[in-house]
């Protein structure tokens, strides 16, 4: 039997073999690559949620980004309007 690669493990080898960062969403769980990682059509891809450091913000995966889950800075979450 031979499984066939997922779209997600095909994104897991290129992210491993160019050395971009592979971690699970911290919105979702899933894991995303750094070559995937970017804003979508104005929508922000962090969220910033660290009251010690609210400077700080952390990626969120391509499908939470379009869903505008992401943050514009901290304590302010995207809004279309
Ligand atoms: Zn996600």
């Amino acid at each position: 039997m031979r499984l066939k690669p997922t779209q997600r493990d095909v994104h897991e080898f290129y992210a491993r073999t160019h050395r971009y960062f592979w971690l699970p969403c911290p919105l979702c769980g899933e894991e995303f690559g750094g070559h995937e990682w970017q804003d979508i059509d104005g929508k922000p891809s962090a969220i910033f949620r660290e009251p010690e450091a609210p400077n700080k913000g952390t990626g969120i995966c391509p499908k939470c980004t379009a869903a505008g889950l992401g943050d514009m800075a901290y304590g302010q979450p995207y809004s279309p309007e």
